[in-house]
């Protein structure tokens, strides 16, 4: 069982590949952390593991099952495998939704009306410390540190086995870091979810991951 990338190769321009040969493992429970010196391909990996970006070659396996893709589109029970939090929540949720509807996206998705979402919404966002009140603001009416409270919310809703957060606390200030690294080691205490944490400083990682890659 892993989370896994298998001899990726990938980039943006054709004939100018970012990485190649690239294979790593994430397992149910553990987290693994993702170094390396800015511009190297660390987002890139995390989007290609995110199930975002699909490789030049090579590929992804999600607990034993190749990932593959229908008509671009990879099945909504594999994408559901992966959630991913970004380094910039501005421009991970639609500015006109309110967080409560940035939380509940995945729920829509798998089908839920907004008014059904709503208990488990508000539990989410009861997980990761935004209280009720900021269910309603808009982007522009909260901090940076709780619009990424809500896109990590998001990330949880549909209980992804694997976690991508890419430098998910990079823009924040250390007690909002601290709190919702914690949030994520919850879900990894509690139901063995399995964390690719990609971070240009090596101190979070240190006290983060189980283990560091450095690509
Ligand atoms: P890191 O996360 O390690 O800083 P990235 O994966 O963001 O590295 O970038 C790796 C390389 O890919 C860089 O040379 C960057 O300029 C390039 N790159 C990243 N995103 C894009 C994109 N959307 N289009 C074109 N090139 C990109």
């Amino acid at each position: 069982m892993s989370l896994m990338a298998r001899d990726v190769a990938v980039g943006y321009r054709r004939g100018t590949p970012v990485l190649t040969g690239v294979s790593l493992a994430v397992e149910p429970g553990e987290v693994v952390g993702l170094a390396g010196p800015s511009g190297c391909g660390k987002s890139t990996l995390a989007r290609v593991l995110a199930l975002l970006l699909p490789p030049w070659s090579g590929g992804v396996v999600i607990d034993d099952e190749p990932v593959r893709r229908a008509r671009h589109r990879v099945p909504r029970e594999l994408r559901v495998a992966v959630g991913v939090v970004f380094q910039s929540p501005r421009r991970s949720v639609d500015p006109r939704f309110t967080l409560a509807d940035v939380i509940a996206e995945p729920l829509r998705a798998g089908g839920r009306s907004t008014a059904a979402a709503r208990p488990d919404v508000e539990r989410l966002a009861t997980r990761v410390d935004l209280t009720a009140d900021l269910l309603d603001r808009r982007p522009h009416e909260v901090s940076d540190g709780q619009l990424q409270r809500a896109c990590l919310a998001r990330a949880l809703a549909a209980e992804p086995r694997y976690l991508v957060c890419d430098e998910m606390t990079s823009m924040l200030d250390a007690s909002t870091s601290a709190a919702l690294v914690g949030v994520v080691n919850e879900e990894v205490a509690e139901r063995r979810m399995g964390v690719l944490a990609v971070s240009h400083d090596p101190d979070l990682l240190d006290v983060w991951a189980r283990r560091v890659i450095t690509l």
